[in-house]
């Protein structure tokens, strides 16, 4: 490439970044030596680095991009809403772009007759879907209701809230003395029968219960773990039969991961509250929402400045750029049939990695929809393989990142076919070259 002017070159950007910049979930003594792609600007569904390398995302920038990057209609969307106003306070004031967007909402979610509580990170919304829960049977002066019930290897985010209710590991472990106590725990969907333990974890505690919280279908961060449509409403149903919330987090499964607009459509069940976040803006701008159904909702109306107020907010909650664009995105996501594609490469990217589960150095091949998980089988422990195989995948063009030993395969919604065919083939080429 002849030579490259110093101040522009991947080295330099990431001494500079290494310096100042500290990223979650990463070694920054070991920063450097990992080779990070140093990102500048993107076209589509591929990244493009300092010194114009091109890496295809098969990660969804961390499963937060739907459309792509850089799509006109939702640059223009935001430069709209600039031209009204960036940012307003939604403690007791209102916003145009966010009733529109609240409206525009509400016949989608599958919650009845919806309300949104808007916030910036999916954590948040876990959170605020937490005290929802319990301040609702509060309310309703069941103190007794205070516990939540929680899948084993769940993951809700990593605010001490969410984490009390996610499972260890990650090198989380170290915090347990900071997880709340009342969270009841049963095995998670890698468990062949988590649904007939779940139901008896219900039957011995529902009484005590303020709620039950899970990922439907897919427990993304655990691994992606794949449960029953079925198994899942069958726990639902359960649930709200004895009179315990359900909150579905579709912070990860939402906006099309799973071939539905979210899947607790895929159970057919409605959750009392929900968690959503990562793809509602579309993967532009930091937005999540936690969305109580209107009989939730009713708990909360008393007197001005009352005990029966939800005493939460977040300044940045119902951002109105962020407003404009998850708007916009949702427009186009029925626009452009967004579901169809997601059906279609669903189909093919499960058809392609079939033959990835016969390797030996493969255990298992997991998905949903846009969502897989490769797990490795490491011979012994300390090889790092999930790590080794998405550093290659980098290095042949291809943005991958694993969740210990399982490489997340997360195309962005509007992926083609023969992106689908090259995130496949350049990981094999991967796995071959690390794990033989
Ligand atoms: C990513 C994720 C979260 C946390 O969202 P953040 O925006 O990272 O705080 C919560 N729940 C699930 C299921 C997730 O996948």
């Amino acid at each position: 490439m002849g030579c490259r002017s110093e101040a522009t070159s991947v080295v330099t950007w990431v001494r500079r970044d290494r310096r100042r910049v500290w990223h979650g979930f990463t070694q920054m003594a070991a920063y450097e030596e990992t080779r990070p792609v140093m990102v500048e600007r993107a076209e589509g569904r591929e990244l493009i680095d300092v010194e114009g390398r091109r890496y295809l995302d098969a990660i969804s920038s961390l499963w937060v991009t739907t459309l792509g990057h850089r799509v006109p209609e939702l640059d223009q969307a935001l430069v709209d809403q600039v031209g009204k106003v960036a940012h307003s306070t939604l403690l007791g004031n209102g916003n145009t772009a966010v009733v529109e967007l609240a409206e525009d909402l509400a016949p989608v979610v599958p919650v009845s007759d919806p309300r949104f509580l808007f916030a910036s990170d999916g954590a948040s919304a876990v959170e605020q879907a937490l005290k929802i829960a319990f301040q609702y049977w509060w309310n309703l002066g069941e103190k007794s209701r205070s516990r939540y019930l929680v899948l084993g290897d769940a993951y809700h985010g990593d605010t001490v809230g969410s984490l009390s209710l996610g499972a260890s590991g990650f090198g989380t472990d170290l915090f347990d003395p900071l997880r709340f106590p009342g969270v009841v725990r049963t095995p998670g969907y890698r468990h062949v029968g988590w649904r007939s333990a779940a139901l008896e974890a219900l039957e011995a505690s529902s009484d005590s219960l303020a709620a039950v919280v899970i990922e439907p279908v897919v427990q993304g961060a655990a691994g992606m773990y794949v449960a029953s449509p079925e198994d899942v409403r069958t726990f639902a149903e359960a649930c709200q039969r004895a009179g315990v919330l359900v909150i579905c987090d579709e912070v990860a499964t939402g906006f099309g991961r799973t071939g539905r607009m979210f899947a607790s459509e895929l159970c057919g069940i409605a959750p009392d509250i929900m968690s959503i976040g990562k793809g509602l803006a579309g993967g532009y701008l930091p937005m999540s929402a936690t969305v109580a159904s209107a009989a939730v909702a009713a708990a909360f109306d008393g007197d001005d400045l009352g005990p029966r107020t939800f005493y939460h907010g977040h300044s940045f909650g119902g951002n109105a750029l962020a407003a404009a664009v998850a708007r916009r995105h949702l427009a186009l996501f029925h626009d452009w049939d967004v579901l169809a594609n997601v059906a279609a490469r669903a189909a093919q990217l499960q058809e392609l990695l079939g033959p990835l589960a016969g390797l030996d150095s493969v255990a298992e091949v997991r998905s949903c929809g846009l969502m897989a998980g490769i797990e490795l089988a490491p011979p012994k422990p300390g090889l790092r393989w999930g790590r080794r195989v998405c550093a290659a995948a980098v290095e042949g063009g291809v943005l991958l990142r694993p969740l210990g030993d399982v490489v997340a395969v997360v195309p962005i919604l509007t992926s083609t076919s023969s992106e689908i065919e090259r995130i496949v083939a350049v990981l094999a080429e991967s796995i071959e070259r690390v794990c033989l």
